[in-house]
């Protein structure tokens, strides 16, 4: 995984935008309308996700790499 990807919860309303502008499929809204990581691994930490969601509820990290 090339980033650490937080989500806060209580800001996220479902709306799916960030699993819609991921261009890896990283992301998916559950049965309990939040979204959650389901395919950390892919995520290349172009950071849409973070940018596209209306109510900063998912932030992204990018890790640096191991010296
Ligand atoms: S940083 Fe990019 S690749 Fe990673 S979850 Fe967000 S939109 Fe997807
Ligand atoms: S864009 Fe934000 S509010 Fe919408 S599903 Fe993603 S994290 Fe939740």
């Amino acid at each position: 995984m090339k980033s650490d990807i937080t989500i806060k919860l209580e800001r996220c309303k479902g709306c799916g935008i960030c699993a819609a502008f991921c261009p890896k499929k990283v992301l998916a809204v559950d049965e309990l309308g939040k979204i959650q990581v389901v395919n950390g691994e892919a995520c290349i930490a172009c950071g849409q996700c973070e940018l596209r969601c209306p109510d900063y509820a998912i932030f992204v990290d990018k890790k640096e790499a191991a010296k």
